[in-house]
């Protein structure tokens, strides 16, 4: 059986971007939200995933779940594309602390 070709990143690992100098694009559908990210920033947030798989494991940072499906894209940046391009870069992980409380009776 012929192996057909397919366009998408499919099983392309984050790692493999870091090689070839490529990074990812996220574009909110709705509301137009465009950010670069360089993949080591996000393999520390998501692990060495499938590039694809991000659509899936981000979300908009103006509307969250609500504005569906992300689109991403591994990009080169090309010489008059990469002059000014904004990149988001990871500051800090912030760990959310979360109270778990059980009710005992009194001693
Ligand atoms: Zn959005």
């Amino acid at each position: 059986m012929p192996e057909t070709y397919s366009p998408k990143y499919r099983d392309y690992p984050l790692s493999n971007l870091i090689d070839t100098l490529r990074m990812v694009r996220v574009t909110c559908r709705y509301c137009k939200r465009q950010h670069n990210y360089q993949p080591s920033d996000l393999i520390q947030i998501f692990g060495d995933v499938d590039v694809d798989s991000l659509a899936k494991r981000m979300t908009c940072e103006d509307g969250g779940r609500a504005h569906g499906r992300l689109d991403v894209v591994a990009f080169v940046p090309t010489g008059r594309e990469a002059v000014g391009l904004r990149i988001r870069r990871l500051v800090a992980i912030k760990v959310n602390r979360v109270p778990v409380w059980r009710e005992d009776p009194a001693p």
